[in-house]
Protein backbone atom coordinates (compact mmCIF):
# COMPACT_ATOMS: atom_id res chain seq x y z
CA UNK A 1 0.00 0.00 0.00
CA UNK A 2 1.03 3.39 -0.96
CA UNK A 3 2.65 5.22 2.05
CA UNK A 4 0.49 8.70 2.86
CA UNK A 5 2.97 9.90 5.71
CA UNK A 6 6.93 9.13 5.19
CA UNK A 7 9.39 10.31 7.57
CA UNK A 8 13.16 10.13 7.24
CA UNK A 9 15.74 10.78 10.06
CA UNK A 10 13.36 13.19 11.84
CA UNK A 11 15.64 16.05 14.78
CA UNK A 12 14.09 18.54 16.70
CA UNK A 13 15.95 20.23 18.85
CA UNK A 14 15.01 23.02 21.41
CA UNK A 15 17.33 25.49 22.52
CA UNK A 16 17.03 26.90 25.89
CA UNK A 17 19.86 29.34 26.76
CA UNK A 18 22.50 26.94 26.84
CA UNK A 19 20.99 24.01 27.16
CA UNK A 20 19.69 22.15 23.82
CA UNK A 21 17.34 19.51 24.47
CA UNK A 22 16.53 17.14 22.00
CA UNK A 23 13.24 16.42 21.73
CA UNK A 24 13.04 14.16 18.62
CA UNK A 25 15.91 12.15 17.49
CA UNK A 26 16.46 10.31 14.56
CA UNK A 27 12.59 9.02 14.12
CA UNK A 28 12.21 6.99 10.56
CA UNK A 29 8.31 5.97 10.50
CA UNK A 30 6.20 5.13 7.04
CA UNK A 31 2.25 5.46 7.93
CA UNK A 32 -0.43 4.53 4.91
CA UNK A 33 -3.81 5.94 4.02
CA UNK A 34 -6.63 4.69 6.39
CA UNK A 35 -4.21 3.35 8.75
CA UNK A 36 -4.83 4.01 12.88
CA UNK A 37 -1.71 5.01 14.66
CA UNK A 38 -1.72 5.22 18.56
CA UNK A 39 1.44 7.22 20.02
CA UNK A 40 2.28 6.30 23.42
CA UNK A 41 4.77 7.25 25.32
CA UNK A 42 5.27 8.93 28.93
CA UNK A 43 5.33 12.68 29.55
CA UNK A 44 8.17 14.64 27.82
CA UNK A 45 9.02 11.53 25.66
CA UNK A 46 8.54 14.16 22.28
CA UNK A 47 4.50 12.82 21.17
CA UNK A 48 3.41 15.93 20.61
CA UNK A 49 6.53 17.75 19.32
CA UNK A 50 6.25 14.43 16.47
CA UNK A 51 2.53 15.31 16.23
CA UNK A 52 2.89 18.88 15.55
CA UNK A 53 5.69 18.32 13.31
CA UNK A 54 3.50 15.99 11.03
CA UNK A 55 0.72 18.48 10.87
CA UNK A 56 2.83 20.98 10.13
CA UNK A 57 2.54 23.56 13.35
CA UNK A 58 6.15 22.82 14.00
CA UNK A 59 9.73 23.07 11.57
CA UNK A 60 12.25 19.76 12.51
CA UNK A 61 15.84 20.79 12.93
CA UNK A 62 16.56 18.32 10.27
CA UNK A 63 15.33 15.52 8.67
CA UNK A 64 12.07 15.17 6.23
CA UNK A 65 8.11 14.88 6.61
CA UNK A 66 6.73 13.94 3.08
CA UNK A 67 3.07 13.84 3.08
CA UNK A 68 0.88 12.63 -0.18
CA UNK A 69 4.21 13.43 -1.62
CA UNK A 70 4.98 16.38 -0.59
CA UNK A 71 7.88 17.75 1.48
CA UNK A 72 6.03 19.93 3.88
CA UNK A 73 9.76 20.56 5.60
CA UNK A 74 10.55 22.56 2.71
CA UNK A 75 7.19 24.55 2.40
CA UNK A 76 6.79 28.19 3.17
CA UNK A 77 4.74 29.38 6.24
CA UNK A 78 2.34 30.26 3.63
CA UNK A 79 2.00 26.56 2.07
CA UNK A 80 2.46 25.37 5.19
CA UNK A 81 -0.58 26.70 5.92
CA UNK A 82 -3.01 26.53 3.15
CA UNK A 83 -1.70 22.50 2.74
CA UNK A 84 -3.00 22.32 6.56
CA UNK A 85 -6.50 23.59 5.87
CA UNK A 86 -6.94 21.34 2.89
CA UNK A 87 -5.59 18.13 4.07
CA UNK A 88 -6.05 18.55 8.36
CA UNK A 89 -7.88 18.58 11.05
CA UNK A 90 -6.40 18.24 14.90
CA UNK A 91 -7.80 17.84 17.75
CA UNK A 92 -6.29 19.08 21.12
CA UNK A 93 -6.53 17.80 24.79
CA UNK A 94 -7.55 21.32 25.68
CA UNK A 95 -10.23 21.67 23.05
CA UNK A 96 -8.86 24.93 21.80
CA UNK A 97 -12.32 26.53 20.88
CA UNK A 98 -12.72 30.13 20.65
CA UNK A 99 -14.58 31.39 23.69
CA UNK A 100 -16.29 34.30 22.56
CA UNK A 101 -17.60 31.94 19.08
CA UNK A 102 -20.77 30.00 19.65
CA UNK A 103 -20.34 25.81 18.63
CA UNK A 104 -21.28 26.35 15.28
CA UNK A 105 -19.26 29.31 14.73
CA UNK A 106 -16.13 27.30 16.05
CA UNK A 107 -17.26 24.61 13.93
CA UNK A 108 -17.55 26.31 10.83
CA UNK A 109 -14.46 29.08 11.12
CA UNK A 110 -12.14 27.30 9.16
CA UNK A 111 -14.47 27.09 6.47
CA UNK A 112 -14.05 31.04 6.19
CA UNK A 113 -10.34 30.70 5.44
CA UNK A 114 -11.42 28.99 2.71
CA UNK A 115 -14.28 31.21 0.84
CA UNK A 116 -17.27 28.74 1.37
CA UNK A 117 -20.22 30.74 1.62
CA UNK A 118 -22.11 31.09 4.71
CA UNK A 119 -25.38 29.67 3.85
CA UNK A 120 -23.10 26.24 3.33
CA UNK A 121 -20.72 26.80 5.58
CA UNK A 122 -24.01 27.26 8.41
CA UNK A 123 -25.23 23.81 7.10
CA UNK A 124 -21.81 21.88 7.28
CA UNK A 125 -21.32 22.82 10.58
CA UNK A 126 -25.19 22.20 11.71
CA UNK A 127 -25.26 18.72 10.24
CA UNK A 128 -21.50 18.04 11.73
CA UNK A 129 -22.67 18.97 14.82
CA UNK A 130 -25.80 16.68 14.73
CA UNK A 131 -23.27 14.08 14.04
CA UNK A 132 -21.53 13.97 17.12
CA UNK A 133 -24.63 14.67 19.18
CA UNK A 134 -24.83 18.96 19.44
CA UNK A 135 -27.61 19.31 17.48
CA UNK A 136 -29.45 21.30 20.90
CA UNK A 137 -26.04 22.75 21.34
CA UNK A 138 -26.16 24.59 18.79
CA UNK A 139 -25.43 28.39 19.68
CA UNK A 140 -23.66 27.31 23.29
CA UNK A 141 -20.62 29.30 23.73
CA UNK A 142 -18.12 26.70 25.03
CA UNK A 143 -18.24 28.07 28.38
CA UNK A 144 -21.44 26.79 28.57
CA UNK A 145 -20.99 23.23 27.52
CA UNK A 146 -19.40 20.56 29.62
CA UNK A 147 -15.93 19.14 28.86
CA UNK A 148 -16.75 16.27 26.62
CA UNK A 149 -19.29 18.63 24.61
CA UNK A 150 -16.11 21.23 24.05
CA UNK A 151 -14.12 18.39 22.70
CA UNK A 152 -16.96 16.91 20.61
CA UNK A 153 -17.12 20.20 19.36
CA UNK A 154 -13.57 20.50 18.49
CA UNK A 155 -13.68 17.02 17.11
CA UNK A 156 -16.89 18.76 14.65
CA UNK A 157 -14.40 21.63 13.49
CA UNK A 158 -11.59 18.76 13.17
CA UNK A 159 -14.12 16.78 10.61
CA UNK A 160 -15.96 19.40 9.12
CA UNK A 161 -13.91 19.69 5.76
CA UNK A 162 -13.56 15.99 5.80
CA UNK A 163 -9.75 16.16 6.08
CA UNK A 164 -7.12 13.45 4.81
CA UNK A 165 -5.52 13.28 7.71
CA UNK A 166 -6.89 13.63 11.49
CA UNK A 167 -4.30 14.21 14.36
CA UNK A 168 -5.12 14.32 17.98
CA UNK A 169 -3.11 15.01 20.76
CA UNK A 170 -4.45 13.35 24.14
CA UNK A 171 -7.98 14.12 23.11
CA UNK A 172 -9.35 12.14 26.28
CA UNK A 173 -6.79 13.86 28.60
CA UNK A 174 -8.95 15.94 30.30
CA UNK A 175 -12.34 14.18 30.64
CA UNK A 176 -13.56 11.30 32.56
CA UNK A 177 -13.39 7.77 32.00
CA UNK A 178 -16.74 6.92 30.17
CA UNK A 179 -16.67 10.70 28.70
CA UNK A 180 -13.15 9.31 27.00
CA UNK A 181 -15.04 6.16 25.47
CA UNK A 182 -17.48 8.09 24.20
CA UNK A 183 -14.87 10.73 22.34
CA UNK A 184 -12.77 8.28 21.45
CA UNK A 185 -15.23 5.66 19.71
CA UNK A 186 -16.59 8.88 17.86
CA UNK A 187 -13.35 10.46 16.79
CA UNK A 188 -12.02 6.38 15.70
CA UNK A 189 -15.55 5.78 13.70
CA UNK A 190 -15.55 9.21 11.82
CA UNK A 191 -12.64 8.70 10.83
CA UNK A 192 -13.67 4.39 10.18
CA UNK A 193 -16.45 5.75 7.83
CA UNK A 194 -14.50 8.66 5.96
CA UNK A 195 -11.53 6.50 5.05
CA UNK A 196 -9.40 9.09 7.03
CA UNK A 197 -5.89 8.52 8.06
CA UNK A 198 -5.79 9.07 12.36
CA UNK A 199 -3.04 9.49 14.05
CA UNK A 200 -3.87 10.08 17.88
CA UNK A 201 -1.25 10.56 20.67
CA UNK A 202 -2.60 9.08 24.01
CA UNK A 203 -0.84 7.41 26.93
CA UNK A 204 -4.05 5.04 28.14
CA UNK A 205 -3.34 1.76 27.13
CA UNK A 206 -6.72 0.82 26.83
CA UNK A 207 -7.26 3.09 23.97
CA UNK A 208 -4.14 1.75 21.92
CA UNK A 209 -5.99 -1.14 21.44
CA UNK A 210 -8.25 0.51 18.94
CA UNK A 211 -5.21 1.06 16.71
CA UNK A 212 -4.08 -0.71 13.84
CA UNK A 213 -0.14 0.12 15.16
CA UNK A 214 0.72 1.48 18.06
CA UNK A 215 4.51 3.40 18.14
CA UNK A 216 6.08 3.42 21.35
CA UNK A 217 8.38 6.82 21.96
CA UNK A 218 11.02 6.65 24.61
CA UNK A 219 13.46 10.07 24.88
CA UNK A 220 12.50 11.03 21.44
CA UNK A 221 13.14 7.66 19.80
CA UNK A 222 10.98 5.16 18.79
CA UNK A 223 11.70 2.29 21.25
CA UNK A 224 9.44 0.06 19.43
CA UNK A 225 6.16 -0.34 17.06
CA UNK A 226 2.93 -2.88 17.69
CA UNK A 227 1.21 -4.59 15.02
CA UNK A 228 -2.05 -5.37 16.33
CA UNK A 229 -3.40 -8.32 15.10
CA UNK A 230 -7.01 -7.92 16.35
CA UNK A 231 -8.35 -4.48 16.70
CA UNK A 232 -11.04 -4.73 19.57
CA UNK A 233 -14.63 -4.55 19.12
CA UNK A 234 -13.95 -4.64 15.53
CA UNK A 235 -12.55 -1.36 14.89
CA UNK A 236 -10.32 -2.88 12.70
CA UNK A 237 -9.84 -1.64 8.98
P1 LIG B 1 5.20 14.75 25.26
O1 LIG B 1 4.13 15.30 24.39
O2 LIG B 1 5.55 13.33 24.96
O3 LIG B 1 4.90 14.94 26.71
P2 LIG B 1 6.80 16.91 24.14
O4 LIG B 1 6.87 16.59 22.71
O5 LIG B 1 5.84 17.98 24.56
O6 LIG B 1 6.54 15.57 24.98
O7 LIG B 1 8.25 17.34 24.65
C1 LIG B 1 9.43 16.60 24.38
C2 LIG B 1 10.61 17.31 25.01
O8 LIG B 1 10.85 18.54 24.38
C3 LIG B 1 10.41 17.63 26.48
O9 LIG B 1 11.65 17.47 27.15
C4 LIG B 1 9.99 19.08 26.47
O10 LIG B 1 10.36 19.71 27.65
C5 LIG B 1 10.75 19.62 25.28
N1 LIG B 1 10.02 20.71 24.62
C6 LIG B 1 8.81 20.63 23.99
N2 LIG B 1 8.46 21.80 23.45
C7 LIG B 1 9.46 22.67 23.75
C8 LIG B 1 9.66 24.05 23.48
N3 LIG B 1 8.81 24.78 22.78
N4 LIG B 1 10.82 24.61 23.95
C9 LIG B 1 11.72 23.88 24.64
N5 LIG B 1 11.57 22.58 24.93
C10 LIG B 1 10.46 21.97 24.50
MG1 LIG C 1 2.30 16.19 24.84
Amino acid sequence: MEDLIVLKNLRKVYKMGDEKIVALNDINLNIARREFICLIGTSGSGKSTLLNMMAGLEKPTKGEIIINNLHIEKMSEKDVTKFRQLNIGFVFQSYNLISTLSAMENVSLGLTFKGVPKSKRDKMAKKMLENVGLGNRLHHKPQELSGGQQQRVSIARAFVDNPKIVFADEPTGNLDTKTSFEVMDLITGMARENSQTLIIVTHDTEIADYANRVVYLRDGSIERIHQNEIVRGGKSR
